[in-house]
């Protein structure tokens, strides 16, 4: 036997593992990796010998020796689909691992799963971690973006190398510990939902600019890439979107975007995220939005029929405006955007606001957007102000309270209408910018209409209800003898 030579292990190597555990031989650790399937392993070994990383990650066909190359505790973060393979992966590992080995699990898992996992190798001393890693197979390579869950004695064992492996922003690397118990996962789970958002609002810029500003591929391209060199808008998901205009088919004429079938699929965290949402009772209207935006992607047949039928009825697709100020409109559209963007991580916040307050993870949310800032996938300029806003003030009931992001949404709220009203009067549908409008137009009204909503709930079902003039008092009322 050898002795053990490598601080790390990592068990998963497909997309995301064989990458991370490049970055992680790359910051100058040694990494031992082992796959389900050999293939797989073989696989990344030869890449780390092609990218001059050969002696640093060494490959194994067998746990056990996978487990004996590794020091003591030994570490080992797992990177396999969420579910049953991590319950199997872990199955594996324990019958080998000793007490205070630290596992990782790095996948998209259900934050209560990673609970009663952590409970479960508890019994045999085993440490364990629900780690969110995003920024995709580039971030998990050059640098991701990681929200570590779980005990804090796990995380101190592998913080040093997790901050090399993160991505570096000016102000340090994009990993910290969130909290207790699946933490990690729900955090991650979030910023998937705040993902789902973003894209959402991308592409109902798009459609408008397109549809009714009548904007070509190049202009397009050129439009997202300004925004990506500006303040408000400049971020991964605006420099891909100006990339993608710009792609030409590589299968024939024009642009290769204009070739895609308008059908989208998920995996689910942006399901989680908008059921905890409701579970919570926290609105999150933009983020549900998107995920409804998806769901009526995916009936693409029904809405050709349905497209049909209405066009037979003299209602058509919607087209260019004309005379249409098209610089006007990609500025309101820009204002547009980033209030909605700011409504949209206002809600994501304050769903996991609540949920650390319901579970006592005390999540530090101004250093949660901080470690958003790199990496991952929503990363942006605009995180710098989020994580500005809570520095200001800890407490923050919403982001819309902050003096800042309020006189920025007060210069372009106009705009952000004005773009709103333009696009459902030309029929073309922006679910996500309109969520967050009413989201904003609700959250700074002081009297919304629930008092009727309060008088017919006790009208039919004697809910009683409160009055503006008598305290916490409650009352019922007999609207009417006939009922
Ligand atoms: P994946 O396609 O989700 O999973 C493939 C890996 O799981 C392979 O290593 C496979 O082993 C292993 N596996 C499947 N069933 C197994 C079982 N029953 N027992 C043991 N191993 C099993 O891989 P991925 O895309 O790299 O994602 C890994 C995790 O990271 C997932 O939770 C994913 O949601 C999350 N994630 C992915 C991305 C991304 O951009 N792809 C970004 C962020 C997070 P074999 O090779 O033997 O089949």
């Amino acid at each position: 036997t050898t002795a053990p030579k490598s601080q790390i292990g990592l068990c998963g190597l497909a997309v995301m593992g064989q990458n991370l555990a490049l970055n992680v031989a790359e910051k100058g650790f040694n990494i031992s990796v082992y796959n389900r399937s050999y293939e797989k392993t073989e696989a990344a070994v030869t890449r780390a010998q092609k990218e001059g990383l050969g002696e640093r990650l060494s490959g194994y066909k067998e746990v056990q020796d996978f487990l004996a190359s590794l020091e003591r505790p030994r570490r080992v973060i797992i990177l396999v689909k969420a579910g049953a393979p991590v319950d199997a992966t872990i199955k594996q590992l324990m019958e080998f691992m000793e007490p205070g080995d630290i596992i990782i699990d790095g996948g998209n898992e259900w934050y209560e799963n990673t609970e009663k996992r952590k409970a479960m190798v508890a019994q045999k001393g085993l440490q364990y971690l629900g780690m969110g890693v995003s920024g995709g197979e580039e971030g998990a390579r050059r640098g991701p973006s990681m929200m570590p869950g779980g005990s804090p004695e796990a995380y101190a064992p592998i913080k040093d190398i997790m901050e090399k492996v993160a991505a570096q922003v000016d102000d340090g690397p994009c990993v910290m510990y969130i909290g207790d118990g699946g933490s990690g996962n729900y955090v991650k789970m979030v910023h998937n939902g705040i993902e789902y958002g973003d894209m959402q609002l991308i592409s109902e810029a798009y459609d408008i600019l397109k549809t009714v500003g009548g904007l070509t591929n190049e202009e397009l391209a050129a439009v997202f890439d300004k925004w990506n060199k500006g303040k408000d808008l400049a971020s991964f998901l605006i420099e891909i979107t100006s990339l993608i205009m710009a792609k030409k088919d590589p299968e024939g004429e024009g642009f290769l975007v204009d070739k895609i079938l308008d059908q989208t699929g998920s995996k689910g965290t942006g399901k989680w995220a908008v059921q905890q949402a409701a579970e919570l009772s926290t609105a999150t209207p933009t983020i549900t939005a998107a995920l409804d935006g998806r769901y009526m992607s995916a009936i693409k047949p029904e809405r050709v029929e349905a497209a049909k039928l209405y066009s037979s009825l003299n209602l058509n697709a919607p087209t260019a405006v004309p005379g249409v100020n098209k610089g006007q409109l990609i500025e309101d559209v820009a204002a547009a955007l980033y209030s909605s963007k700011i409504c949209s991580y206002a809600q994501g916040m304050n769903l996991i606001k609540a949920k650390s307050e319901e579970q006592n993870w005390n999540i530090n949310l101004g250093n949660l957007a901080r470690i958003w800032k790199g990496g991952c996938i929503i990363r942006a300029v605009f995180l710098e102000e989020i994580h500005d806003a809570y520095k200001r003030n800890p407490q923050l009931p919403n982001l819309l309270m902050d003096p800042e992001f309020a006189k920025k949404i007060a210069e372009r709220h106009t705009g952000w209408r004005r773009v709103v009203s333009t696009a459902i009067n030309a029929g073309v549908p922006v679910p996500g910018l309109s969520a967050s409008l009413s989201y904003f137009d609700t959250y700074r009204r002081d009297r919304l209409p629930a008092n009727l909503v309060q008088a017919q709930r006790d009208f039919f079902g004697s809910h009683t209800y409160q009055r503006i003039d008598k305290g916490d008092a409650w009352f019922h009322t007999v609207w009417d003898e006939t009922f």
